[in-house]
């Protein structure tokens, strides 16, 4: 099964333009991040932009919640590396502003702008510059009357939100639309988005809002948008981290790349769990490996594992990896041992090699290895290991003598 094969396939959906980036049809599926700048803070702003893109956003989105902020994305959309986005909330003038100051897109809360006429004028203004407008439904902010009427906010309520400013949108002839139905609830976000999906076309833009600060945000946001992901719902993703913004990009990108629906652009790290036999600290070097690849673009699958009688073996799918053994790293690419480095030098030797391959492929990596002398080394430490520790090396066998005498004591 091939790691694409995880999705179902795509639901059709239209294809709109947010600046270069195509969203919805058959674009690849896109991440986008939220600045927690003032707008109107240019530099600070581009900074993060720019730490955004890095870590694997592709849209941006700035709040636009007054004239300076306005002011300040005129600045800030020719210098961004990604289409910005402006996020408008209660007062429609500062939508216009912002289509003024030259975004990419518009992200309009149909909860907080009421007024038909307001809404139809953003909608013409955008229609005339050919700049999207994401309908942005909230659970948290919806319209009160919807409220009321459905008794809280359902995913019923929610579509009908969208789906009345989408009526607006059409009244001017504006179609240039995607659509989220965001909530703090991981279930009714599932929910919300699979009953949009059955009624439109749109693309449709995932995220569980407010999720919190990581893991448990991570765990909510991740848990709504590979859901519906999987279900081949979604075109366009963010996370809502209460953390740096730099973790929501990286997460966003992380999720495509692990469900198969981006190419991978950073390493995959993967690491043995430990148990008895490591010979380092698994958790420790994993990290420290994780910090020196960073956001490289290695687009390689690299291994961590805490001993070399079994470390190459169980990560023989990776492209390169490290075991430890008696104070030294055993570095294998596919399986192969091709290096021995002292066990100080583990996470260097292995970034170094990563991009050896990176830049001359795994081929010639094999071929510059004394393959030989490397799995002699890596053999006779196994062994020695073995000698040492046992099969048992996690003592099963003793334990279980002693839960036999307790249990036949009692
Ligand atoms: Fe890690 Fe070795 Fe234990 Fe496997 S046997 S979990 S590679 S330390």
């Amino acid at each position: 099964m091939q790691a694409a094969d995880v999705a179902a396939p795509r639901r059709k959906t239209r294809q709109i333009k947010v600046g270069s980036v195509l969203v919805g049809g058959d674009a690849p599926i896109s991440v986008q991040s939220m600045t927690i700048t003032k707008t109107a803070d240019v530099e600070g702003t581009l900074q993060q932009i720019y730490a955004l893109a890095a870590a694997g956003a592709d849209i941006v989105r700035c709040t636009c919640n007054e004239q300076e902020a306005a002011e300040g994305l005129a600045q800030i959309v020719p210098r961004s590396p990604v289409p910005i986005i402006a996020d408008i909330h209660h007062q429609y003038r500062m939508a216009l502003a912002a289509l003024e100051a030259g975004v990419h897109g518009l992200r309009l809360n149909p909860g907080n702008i009421r007024n038909p006429e307001h809404i139809k004028a953003v909608a013409r203004e955008a229609g005339d510059r050919g700049v999207p407008i994401r309908i942005g439904v909230n659970a948290g902010s919806l319209d009160q009357r919807l409220y009321d009427k459905y008794g809280g906010a359902t995913p019923e309520a929610m579509l009908e939100s969208a789906q009345i400013e989408l009526a607006y949108f059409e009244e001017v002839g504006f179609e240039d639309v995607k659509i989220s139905v965001k909530a703090s609830n991981v279930a009714l976000m599932i929910q919300a988005y699979r009953l949009l999906a059955e009624h439109t076309d749109h693309p449709l833009h995932l995220g569980v809002t407010e999720a919190g600060p990581p893991p448990t945000g991570l765990i909510k946001a991740t848990a709504g948008i590979a859901t519906l992901l999987a279900e081949g719902i979604g075109d366009t993703i963010r996370y809502s981290l209460t953390a740096d913004p730099v973790e929501e990009a990286r997460a966003g990108r992380q999720l495509l790349e692990a469900m198969g629906l981006r190419e991978r652009k950073t390493i995959d790290l993967i690491a043995c769990p430990s148990c008895g036999r490591a010979e380092i600290d698994v958790i420790d070097v994993a990290q420290r490996a994780q910090a020196a690849f960073g956001e490289r673009e290695i687009p390689l699958q690299v291994a961590v594992m805490g001993c070399v009688v079994n470390g190459p073996g169980e990560a023989r799918d990776a492209d390169i990896g490290i075991a430890a053994g008696r104070k030294k790293g055993h570095l294998f690419v596919k399986g192969q041992n091709v290096a021995v480095v002292p066990e100080s030098a583990m996470v260097e030797a292995l970034v170094e090699w990563a991009e050896f391959i990176v830049e001359h492929g795994v081929e010639a990596a094999l071929s510059k290895a004394d393959l030989v002398a490397a799995k002699a080394a890596a053999d006779a430490d196994r062994a020695a290991l073995l000698d040492e520790q046992g099969l048992d090396a996690n003592r099963a066998g003793e334990r279980v003598e002693l839960i036999r005498k307790t249990v036949g004591g009692g």
